[in-house]
């Protein structure tokens, strides 16, 4: 900032490149579907012709192949979530643009199975930024309000009673509004804990994952707590469904603004200032809706979603399947030329449920990757007042009587009830029809339904 300038503010540096960048997402989301396919279509062959010169993954798996020829591009094959875990450094590339700034490692945290790990660089760190600034501005919000976040925060961070307060949201405003008042509650407490909280903090803004949100909007229901501040609630990281949001609208009395994001990729969706479906951030991923025979999806169809990031120089992701399932949507008639979604459908989470009726979202799987090794495990609740693991030992690893015991120790400790543990050892785990696992599955019954029950689409 220059001396003796303090407004109109005067940027340099990572805040003004990333103001550059918000500047023309205001203008390109205006675009035509077809101007901006054919502006991601040169974004595309940079990437594309980096990938299969500098990453091993592609030069193997694209011989012979053009991935720069759009009339090629359906035939390079689809990358997996165990396609990225497999190909560890044969993902990475070997020269990578060094202005393309700092390499940071990016792990995958809420899955049952191995992490997927790639790198990213500044510039796919300053486009996460000018993207989320384009959804405070899509969804009108006050940068100096007071925001509350529910979520993972690390082990031992931001415990109830009280949580952890801060100032600035994060770093994508951090420059802009630095005294914005943050609070931050570890997901790992209680839904009565988190009510209690919220009533406390009185936040403007909350910012939560659905099934926690589903919990809570409940909770404050049942006992008539009110939060005066609460204008609008942001949603990540779970697929949301349409009761979740009718329950904020109605026991919460806000809007819900929901984002789709995966830590390896960023922002794959935004809702539309204007209505419940999402537009796809074209300036910064390519996403293809596909059936299965690999065929493109027309409005109102339901296909895999893969995607391409357009900026990632360090670990290309093209073609990448990322596990979830969208519904393709009708161009918008907010007249926006980005891509439309109407709905996600992918991860969900259950609540687990206490024997004395209190819920909380579980949080297991970091703990029992330390506690013995695995392939993968799933943990259901039957009863209120029992588990069961169900894990897949590595083949040449069985699991032995330290390691049942070990993870039974975790989970108590995680899960913080001494519940009936049974550890179950299995050959594999049944999926949905659409390939997911679902982490953690609950029988057990609080007296309500829980309409994050279902994780199949
Ligand atoms: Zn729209």
């Amino acid at each position: 900032m220059a001396q003796g300038i303090a407004w109109p503010a005067l940027h340099g540096g990572a805040t003004a490149m990333t103001l550059a960048l918000a500047w023309q997402l205001e203008r390109s989301q205006w675009w035509t579907p077809d101007e901006l396919r054919r502006h991601q279509q040169r974004q595309l062959a940079l990437v594309a012709r980096h990938a299969a010169t500098t990453v091993a993954l592609y030069e193997e798996r694209w011989a012979g192949l053009d991935p720069t020829d759009p009339a090629q591009w359906h035939r390079l094959p689809l990358v997996s979530r165990a396609d990225v875990i497999a190909a560890g450094p044969r993902l990475l590339s070997r020269r990578y643009p060094a202005d393309h700034g700092r390499i940071d490692e990016v792990r995958t945290s809420r899955t049952s199975g191995e992490p997927v790990r790639v790198r990213t660089t500044e510039v796919v760190h300053a486009m996460w930024k000018a993207l989320t600034l384009r959804d405070h501005a899509w969804h009108r919000r006050d940068l100096d309000a007071h925001l509350a976040a529910i979520r993972y925060a690390g082990p031992e961070v931001a415990r109830p009673p009280d949580g952890a307060r801060s100032q600035g949201w994060g770093p994508a405003t951090a420059a802009l509004a630095p005294e914005a008042p943050m609070s931050l509650l570890s997901v790992d407490s209680t839904t009565d804990e988190q009510v209690d909280w919220l009533a406390r903090v009185d936040p403007v803004y909350l910012i939560v994952y659905p099934s926690v949100l589903g919990a809570i909007a409940r909770r404050v229901a049942e006992r008539g707590v009110r939060l005066p501040s609460l204008r609008q609630v942001r949603t990540i990281s779970e697929a949301l469904s349409a009761d979740t949001r009718a329950l904020c609208r109605e026991a919460l009395g806000v809007p819900l603004v929901d984002t789709y994001s995966a830590e390896e990729v960023g922002y794959l969706a935004m809702q539309c200032p204007e209505r419940e479906t999402y537009h796809v951030p074209a300036e910064r991923v390519l996403v293809e809706v596909l059936d299965d025979a690999g065929a493109p999806c027309g409005p109102g169809e339901v296909g895999r979603v893969v995607v391409t990031d357009l900026h990632n120089f360090a670990s290309p992701l093209v073609r990448y399947d990322i596990g979830d399932y969208a519904e393709v949507g009708a161009p918008c008639p907010c007249g926006r030329g980005l891509p439309v979604l109407n709905r996600i459908v992918g991860r969900r989470r259950n609540m687990l449920v206490y024997p004395d009726g209190r819920t909380a979202w579980p949080l297991f799987t970091v703990a029992c990757r330390e506690a013995a090794p695995y392939v993968e495990c799933q943990l259901v609740q039957d009863t209120a007042g029992a588990v069961r693991l169900r894990v897949v030992p590595h083949a040449d690893r069985p699991i032995d009587e330290d390691d049942r015991a070990a993870l039974a120790a975790a989970l108590r400790a995680s899960l913080h009830h001494p519940f009936d543990v049974a550890i179950e050892v299995v050959d594999r785990l049944a999926r949905s029809p659409a390939g997911k696992l679902e982490e953690f599955v609950s029988y057990a019954r609080t007296g309500i339904t829980n309409s994050c029950d279902s994780s199949s689409p």
